[in-house]
């Protein structure tokens, strides 16, 4: 787990997110975790909502009162994300990024004649539905405010077939056609909307979709790489994430910031480059 130390924090004139307030969806663990942290180190104060209770108000007690909270929030749920929505605004007074980012595997899901429709249905319920609910709800608040930055996580699967269950790359793929959509219908009240696609870091989500951990998952991701001698980490996703979130990214909206280390893009099975 990462934890704040003095050689990591950002200096002040640095700080990406100061006096920002954002919902982080899964944010508990892994992916929606390291960014709450992250967002948190630059300026911004965050509201996770989650499932899992106990994780989301420790990392919250841990960052701070003043500036993290935890909330409750199923998002296949709408009074759950609407509740998650006015938590950030009751407790922080305005809502500047919504990142809709939790999500499940769908292991169940891998052989298409065995999947049942409740397994297949349960998938799209967490990885779109919910999105959908988070961006229905930001823009809620956002466009009387005039403004904002809606944010999910897609997947690689986004954009090849072959590295996920069917529901989810149904799920993932959807969420690009959701953001496009959103960034036309809301970049008239200046609220960016975009999503990114990673390949696979490891998280809970990931290590047990694959089912293995540690070395043994950065070793089976190297021999898929394209990218040789890096391997992706959930700080990198993070700190995209927190780049679109930024006004670095002023001017970005409708887009899928893919980060695969050029996976997505490349077929070695003509040999050209061997
Ligand atoms: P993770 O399991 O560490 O985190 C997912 C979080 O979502 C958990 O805290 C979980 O409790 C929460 N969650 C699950 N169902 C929920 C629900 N119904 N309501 C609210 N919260 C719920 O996994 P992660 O890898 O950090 O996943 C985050 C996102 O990143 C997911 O959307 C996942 O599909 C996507 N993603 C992950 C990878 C990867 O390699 N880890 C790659 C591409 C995309």
């Amino acid at each position: 787990m990462a934890s704040s130390s003095s050689s990591d924090v950002v200096p002040a004139v640095s700080k990406k997110l100061v006096g920002k307030v954002a919902v982080i969806t899964g944010g508990a663990s892994g992916i929606g975790e390291r960014t709450a942290r992250l967002f948190v180190k630059h300026g911004a104060s965050v509201v996770i909502a989650d499932i899992q209770d106990d994780l989301g108000a420790r990392i919250c007690a841990e960052l701070g009162p003043e500036v993290a909270s935890y909330v409750r929030c199923d998002v296949t749920s709408e009074e759950d994300v609407a509740g998650a929505v006015d938590h950030a605004v009751a407790r922080f007074g305005k809502l500047d990024i919504m990142f809709n980012n939790a999500g499940i595997g769908g292991a169940a899901c891998h052989n298409i004649r065995e999947s049942t429709k409740e397994d297949f249905e349960r998938v799209l319920a967490v990885n779109l539905v919910g999105p959908f609910l988070g961006t229905k709800h930001a823009a809620r608040v956002m466009v009387p405010a005039r403004g904002g930055c809606i944010i999910a996580t897609s997947s690689l699967a986004s954009t090849i077939g072959g590295v996920a269950a069917h529901p989810y790359t149904c799920a993932k793929r959807a969420l690009v056609g959701l953001t496009e959509n959103a960034a036309t219908e809301l970049g008239r009240h200046g609220i960016r909307v975009n999503c990114l696609s990673p390949a696979a870091a490891a998280t809970p989500l990931s290590t047990g979709y694959v089912g293995v951990e540690g070395e043994v998952f950065e070793a089976v991701m190297e021999t898929v790489a394209n990218l040789k001698g890096v391997g992706l980490r959930v700080d990198d996703i993070a700190a995209a994430v927190l780049f679109l979130a930024s006004d670095d990214a002023r001017y970005i909206s409708g887009h899928n910031l893919v980060i695969d280390g050029g996976i997505s893009v490349a077929n070695t099975s003509f040999g050209i480059f061997n």
